[in-house]
């Protein structure tokens, strides 16, 4: 039986995962547990917008909806307003199994990790696959259930390992020996990422709130990321820790679209060139025009891509690009990454030098031509020598910092050994 849960963590504390770890306590789970990260757009998410997915061994199927619905009921935090818990039931073998069900199921995920869903396409997609169905509060919990149940991960996957506190440390400050994380990067990168960001010197396995974990390892496989946890010397006291199956670092919320096409909340990937200057705007942002014919949407580099920005503020009007990001807030794709294609030549006008004198030769004024100032030889405007410009930018892919990155974006480093 598979056993879908999300949206049963909070702003304040908790974790989904933490579900699905004490559920692996109780019940006998087949395979990896699935950690399964949804449209990062969606302005009702709680925190990381993941969902998790079991597969249990059948027998009293009963009593096991019974301490899923109870384990749920005790862990989630129903005081918060954006806390709406859902729990689907689907009898099925394994993830994999190819039938109907599959197929709407398949559909259903590749639609919540990149567009907006709402309860209602949920519960529909629900009954035709028989799913039964428990919503808690408004239930909108249940798209990311369903979800992470029919997630189809048999393009890509990664893995995490995800270590979790003792009760009793709730809430302080996570103590770890920063030397052996980057020790860890070191010996298991790029085979594990998201780690550390070098250039700031900074560790980004720890989460920042109140929630159960200590830390998570994201990676290519089970193996390498349960390595790399033995390179890590926590400097607390560790309760437990549990492997996920993730769509995590795998780009699977990016579909590629026309301006046109483009919907609020969309994931995509949008080709067009640049038409005008990148502008820097209010709260350190930088923002470009991206058009495609006579379609124009704005391009977003927030604060948090820290470094990223440098490389947005060079393009120019008339660069050709394709965008990779999700449309926010506010109507504008929010870049996670940027793809430059091909840069447009610029020219400036330079002074001819004069043939016979073998100096520059100076500017009348404006449109006025050329004279040289030791044989007094004039030249018409034309005679103005055109120089290209080194734009100080190469085609080629762009990332934001690793802070920054969203759970489902494939960093630069997975691409390029993808490919
Ligand atoms: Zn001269």
């Amino acid at each position: 039986m598979l056993i879908g849960i999300d949206d049963t963590d909070s702003t304040a504390g908790m974790c989904t995962t933490f579900i699905a770890k004490e559920l692996c306590k109780k019940l006998e789970v087949i395979g990896f547990p699935r950690l399964i990260r949804l449209n990062p757009n969606i302005p009702y998410k709680t925190r990381g917008n993941g969902a998790v997915a079991l597969n249990v061994k059948t027998g009293n199927n009963e009593k096991i909806k019974k301490i899923v619905l109870e384990t749920v009921e005790k862990n989630a935090i129903f005081e918060d307003d954006k806390t709406n818990p859902g729990v689907v039931f689907l009898e099925k073998r394994n993830f994999e199994d190819y039938n109907i069900y599959t197929e709407i199921l398949r559909d259903f995920y590749e639609k919540a990790i990149s567009e907006l869903v709402t309860i209602g396409e949920a519960d529909a997609a629900a009954r035709q696959v028989n799913a039964e169905v428990h919503k808690f509060k408004s239930g909108r919990g249940i798209i990311g259930a369903l979800a992470a149940v029919g997630a189809d991960l048999s393009a890509d996957v990664t893995y995490e390992i995800i270590a979790y506190r003792i009760p009793k440390n709730y809430g302080t400050e996570r103590k770890i020996d920063p030397e052996s994380v980057f020790e860890m990067d070191k010996k298991t990168y790029p085979k594990t990422f998201n780690n550390v960001d070098l250039n700031l010197n900074k560790i980004l396995i720890l989460p920042r709130g109140n929630d159960p974990v200590f830390c998570g390892i994201r990676g290519e496989s089970p193996e390498i990321v349960s390595e790399a946890w033995k390179l890590i010397k926590p400097l607390e006291e560790i309760e437990d820790t549990l492997i996920f199956q993730t769509n995590q670092a795998t780009d699977a919320h990016l579909k590629k679209k026309k301006i046109s096409e483009l919907m609020p909340f969309d994931c995509a990937i949008v080709s067009g060139r640049v038409s005008g200057e990148p502008k820097n705007i209010h709260g350190g942002h930088v923002i470009f025009k991206l058009k495609y014919y006579s379609q124009e949407i704005d391009c977003a580099a927030y604060r948090e891509t820290a470094n990223f920005r440098k490389i947005i503020r060079k393009l120019r009007a008339g660069d050709k690009v394709t965008a990779y990001g999700g449309i926010g807030k506010y109507w504008a794709i929010n870049l996670e990454k940027i793809r430059v294609l091909k840069l447009k030549k610029y020219y400036e006008k330079i002074n001819p030098v004069c043939e016979k004198c073998k100096i520059k030769m100076k500017s009348e004024g404006n449109g006025k031509g050329f004279q040289c100032k030791k044989c007094k030889k004039k030249l018409p405007e034309d005679a103005a020598v055109l120089k290209e410009i080194n734009r100080d930018l190469k085609p080629g892919f762009y990332e934001a910092a690793p802070d920054a990155r969203r759970h489902l974006s494939m960093p630069l480093v997975r691409m390029k050994n993808r490919c």
